[in-house]
């Protein structure tokens, strides 16, 4: 996992990191651990500082930190996970960043005020951050004459919309496709460089009610069936097809990918246009996707009627849809893995009833997204370099955290620690170990591949998994401190 080996293999090797700015000083691919002992011995005869050596044991893997970019964690406003328990479950996941979503919070993080209302909140005393987190901000139809101010914020990381209408209670509006493209023309005008994120699926509110009605007539309102055929893979192509559009003009980001079927030949061929000037070229990145653990591991047959814990939108499709959601990840097509973890109220879930047509829409299990993709990764003979860049190295680039998301000197040492071999329930499924009352899983108690050993958020240790114990709040709120990314 040092520096830009793509052999996917980790090795045996060393980092040097500085204990006072918590960067990588150095990698030393290859080192052993007497090698590096002498090192150390020889280094520190000639500075008076002292150094501790720490061996991480054979057959574990270090791999950056998780960035997870999609969370919905809200500190102000609704009955909702805070961050503290958000950021400490994280931390107990192998995740050493987390950026919150604008929705959840109220009011939403669409003006620069609600933005500061709720950056001071996290940052209040009730609230201490086991990770690092940042923030994205909302582009809505009531923010288009003032939405530059809040995206040129180093408070904001890029800009969240939707083309899906949303339920009045989410107290957020989605954008017409027209709204889209000029939100995008203006971004190019002002030279940004931070990303739109879209919640792909177009359709109006009319026709999501009148399909909802249809779908459901003649089943119950516990139809996993029912709620999938609601939900149809022709509106996330659509709306793919509006992002593929604003994508001429600015970045744009697709959140949560399901349907791979159709979309997926329509990111290729833009995809293939911008990659003429070879993979460095910077407008690779005009267009990224990310999907979410949930949509890779599960399919419809898996999904028993009644079990809300997994309704989202979009839905989890069929198991083909699956296959091919991996393959486009592992052709790049796809680029990254988010959790979209959404920790609403408990009684919002229905569990009781399992009604799919009321309950609330939003999987969590923050601390299980390293093991809940190692293990259908794994299995589809993935590696943990392949890992590192879904999970690490390409969200640090879409949320514009230059110094995140490698191990490579420079880079700060935000690092996960885990056994790859691990087979078993991840540390404990321990009510306690959801941190937040309103978290469920849907992979309880079920064998999972990976465990967590360690969590180091900029050369601290945060998580150990050894002991299952947290360490220091040391983590803070991040600023967009680079505009220009490199390519990579
Ligand atoms: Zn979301």
């Amino acid at each position: 996992m040092f520096g830009d080996d793509d052999d996917g293999v980790s090795g045996m090797g060393s980092v040097d990191i500085d204990d006072q700015t918590g960067e990588i000083v150095a990698c030393h691919p290859g080192e052993s651990l007497a090698q590096a002992q002498t090192r150390r011995r020889a280094n520190d005869d000639s500075s008076s500082s002292s150094s501790t050596v720490r061996n991480l044991g054979a057959g574990s893997i270090l791999s950056p930190g998780m960035i997870d970019v999609h969370t919905h964690v809200s500190q102000l406003g609704r009955d909702w996970e805070g961050y503290q328990t958000a950021t400490l479950a994280a931390s107990a996941g192998g995740i050493t960043t987390i950026v919150g979503m604008p929705l959840n919070s109220l009011p939403p993080t669409t003006t620069l005020e609600a933005l500061e209302l709720e950056r001071e909140a996290i940052a209040g005393t009730n609230s201490a951050l086991y990770v690092d987190v940042g923030l994205w901000g909302g582009v809505v139809p009531d923010n288009l004459d003032t939405f530059e101010a809040l995206l040129e914020s180093p408070h904001v990381l890029g800009l969240k919309a939707f083309l899906a209408p949303l339920p009045p209670s989410a107290g957020y509006q989605a954008v017409s496709p027209k709204q889209l493209l000029q939100v995008a023309r203006r971004c190019a005008a002002i030279g940004t460089d931070k990303p739109i994120l879209v919640h792909s699926e177009l359709m109006t509110q009319a026709e999501c009610d009148e399909n909802t009605k249809a779908a459901f007539a003649n089943r119950s309102a516990r139809s996993y069936a029912a709620h999938l055929e609601s939900r149809p893979p022709q509106w996330e192509q659509e709306a793919v097809r509006v992002v593929c559009q604003a994508a001429e003009h600015c970045r744009m980001h697709v959140v949560h990918l399901s349907d791979a079927r159709g979309c997926l030949p329509l990111i290729e061929q833009l995809k293939a246009t911008y990659n003429k000037g070879g993979d460095n070229n910077h407008l690779t990145q005009r267009l990224t996707v990310e999907t979410c653990p949930h949509y890779l591991m599960l399919d419809n047959t898996m999904i028993e009627d009644g079990d809300t814990r997994v309704k989202c939108f979009p839905p989890i499709r069929d198991v083909e849809n699956r296959d091919l959601l991996w393959r486009g990840l592992k052709k790049g097509l796809v680029d990254m893995i988010a959790s979209d973890h959404s920790p609403c109220e408990p009684s919002m879930r229905l569990i009781e009833t399992g009604d799919f047509q009321s309950a609330w829409g939003g999987l969590s299990g923050l601390q299980y997204q390293l093991q809940a993709t190692w293990t259908e990764a794994f299995a589809r003979g993935c590696t943990p370099w392949q890992m590192a860049q879904w999970w690490s190295t390409k969200p640090a680039q879409l949320a514009g955290l230059a110094r995140k998301g490698r191990i490579a000197p420079g880079f700060q040492a935000d690092l996960c620690w885990w056994d790859p071999d691990f087979v078993g329930a991840p540390n404990s499924y321990s009510e306690e170990h959801h941190r937040w009352k309103g978290t469920t899983f849907f992979a309880e108690n079920t064998t999972m591949r990976g465990r967590v050993l360690g969590t180091w958020v900029r050369g601290k240790l945060v998580y150990d998994g050894l002991r299952d114990a947290h360490k220091e709040p040391i983590g803070m709120l991040l600023e967009h401190r680079q505009r220009t990314m490199e390519p990579n």
